[in-house]
């Protein structure tokens, strides 16, 4: 069973066997990837006998599409997040149509335990156990979390200033714990070195095939959710440009299955000082000594490792991308917060800032999705900057009835 998904190479086109050796095309990979975007980067190709052998709307299991057998997926809920109407906003911007994808609502607490999750079973399924990664903090707490639900072990690169509760949740995981005086661009090249050296598993974004099937899974969602609503517009927010991938992935799946006709426009956010995938896509260029600042840590790269990979899924789709600035995502987080009452990390409000910035572009009538993913309380260093502490008051109620003008 599943032998017949194939990898496929975004740059080339060839079709490669599934095997746990393989990580990029060994036709079109750079002999060196150090501080590069990755040339060659697989991904998976379905069976030819699932071409168009569904019908638009008609049920599926999204496990049917998955290269890994379900058996060997760790027992825990990934996924399967909530899409929610946020009737206050969807009133106060007059967009009766705009819900909110919230994937803090996964395990460890962000959309990448989706990635993490396939990546554990096709390691079970390929009989390794130790699963290494380098992450800004999401992608690590994240395979911390699903390794330890799956008995496996999770060796961590991540860059010492990463924010404390992602360093804290790998630790409580149980996972190695690697912290690199560096940033991540570093991280990521040191861990590839190292499950060279080791044999085990990598799961860093983008090199490891999985991690853009993985997050195909929530295209699949949103269809099922949106029980034949028209998506017009999906906002996500864009780092390494996995996340956009993986949705475009999983729509352009679901168009091959037949499930659906159309591939809605999918506008990735980016900060406007971490933003090489946007003037990689706009303006044709790679600027290989940036250096990324935003307060948005989950989308703050200096190289997109993705970049061939995304701007080739957006040229095909004919996607958008946008750039918001840290205060315009400062306030977006807030305001969502105070206004749906979810509490959403600043990467993942930068989808919603991408969307008020783009709005008046967008029909009041349009099907939007906003794509949060990860959870506020990860980094509550970034939220605490918009928020006022009261001062302490003596424990008396006629004191603090006059105080707060009750
Ligand atoms: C990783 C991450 C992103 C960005 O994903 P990329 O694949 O790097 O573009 C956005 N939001 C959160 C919460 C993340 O953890």
């Amino acid at each position: 069973m599943k032998n017949d998904f194939l990898y496929k190479c975004e740059s080339c086109g060839r079709n490669f066997k599934i095997d746990k050796k393989l990580m990029l095309c060994p036709f079109c990979a750079d002999e060196n990837p150090e501080g590069k975007p990755l040339r060659g980067v697989l991904t998976i190709q379905l069976p030819g006998k699932y071409y168009q052998s569904k019908k638009i709307n008609q049920d599926f299991d999204i496990y049917d599409y998955l290269p890994v057998e379900k058996k060997y997926f760790p027992k825990l809920n990934v996924g399967d997040t909530p899409l929610i109407e946020p009737e206050i906003i969807q009133k106060e911007l007059e967009y009766k149509n705009l819900f909110l994808k919230f994937d803090g609502t996964n395990p460890t607490g962000s959309f990448k335990d989706r990635a993490s999750y396939l990546v554990s079973a096709f390691a079970k399924k390929n009989k390794v156990n130790e699963i290494v990664v380098a992450s800004t903090g999401n992608a690590a707490s994240s395979m911390a979390g699903i390794a330890a639900a799956a008995g496996q072990k999770a060796f961590i690169f991540m860059p010492q200033n990463a924010p404390k509760a992602k360093l804290i949740q790998c630790l409580q995981y149980g996972a190695t714990l690697i912290p690199i005086k560096g940033d991540y661009d570093k991280a990521f090249d040191l861990s590839l070195k190292f499950s060279d050296k080791t044999g085990f598993l990598n799961r860093n974004t983008a090199f490891n095939p999985m991690t853009i099937e993985g997050k195909k899974t929530v295209s699949f969602e949103l269809l099922k959710q949106m029980n034949r609503k028209k998506i017009n517009y999906i906002f996500l927010p864009v780092g390494d440009g996995v996340v956009l991938s993986g949705v475009i992935k999983g729509f352009l799946d679901l168009k091959y299955l037949g499930l659906i006709r159309e591939i809605p426009q999918i506008v990735g956010v980016q900060a406007e000082k971490s933003s090489f995938l946007y003037k990689a896509f706009y303006k044709n260029k790679f600027v290989l000594n940036y250096k990324a600042v935003t307060i948005a840590d989950s989308i703050s790269v200096n190289i997109a490792r993705n970049a061939y990979t995304a701007i080739h899924h957006l040229k095909t789709i004919n996607g958008k991308m946008i750039l918001v600035s840290d205060q315009e995502i400062l306030e977006a987080q807030s305001y969502l917060s105070r206004k749906s009452g979810i509490f959403c990390e600043p990467s993942s409000a930068a989808s919603f800032a991408g969307f008020v910035k783009m709005g008046k572009n967008i029909s009041k009538d349009d099907g939007v999705i906003i794509l949060l993913t990860g959870h506020g309380l990860k980094d509550i260093e970034s939220a605490s900057k918009t928020v006022k502490f009261p001062k302490p008051v003596e424990p008396d109620l006629n004191l603090i009835l006059k105080k707060l003008k009750i």
